[in-house]
């Protein structure tokens, strides 16, 4: 059995190596040094990210909220399924037929009660006031 001892040199010594030895033909350091102007091919996306066109470049259509009306919907509001807007913070119930229906998801609250509550409160009801937010630009209505 040999002594055991600490190595710590052995851990040091590598870090040193890149420092020591700076190479003369580095010719990437001197033009990343250089504030010119760079090519940048690739680098910056101007607004125009669909090259392979999976993305458009403008934002998809949203659908709008059956509460706010903000377009805050992924889907229509048919398909929305459990899906809570965050502006009015209403519980999109695809079952809900009716403005005065009670609606399940919302605690038993009617969709008409709801868009009044967001009139006065801008959140469907006042208890959510603090879960809400302010509709972007693209999100509101007309
Ligand atoms: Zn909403």
């Amino acid at each position: 059995m040999q002594t055991k001892r600490h190595r710590l040199p052995k851990m040091k010594e590598p870090a040193f190596l890149p420092t020591a030895n700076p190479s003369p033909t580095s010719q990437e350091e001197e033009s990343a040094a250089h504030p010119g102007p760079e090519p940048a091919p690739c680098a910056q996306p101007s607004g125009d990210p669909a090259e392979n066109g999976k993305e458009p470049a403008h934002i998809p259509p949203k659908y709008p909220c059956p509460c706010c009306g903000c377009r805050t919907l992924p889907v229509p509001a048919a398909d929305a399924i459990a899906y809570i807007c965050p502006v009015c913070f209403w519980e999109n119930d695809v079952f809900l037929s009716r403005e005065d229906e009670p609606s399940d998801e919302n605690h038993g609250m009617t969709l008409r009660e709801a868009r009044d509550n967001f009139k006065q409160y801008h959140a469907c009801d006042p208890r959510f006031l603090q879960f809400v937010r302010a509709p972007f630009k693209e999100e509101q209505n007309g």
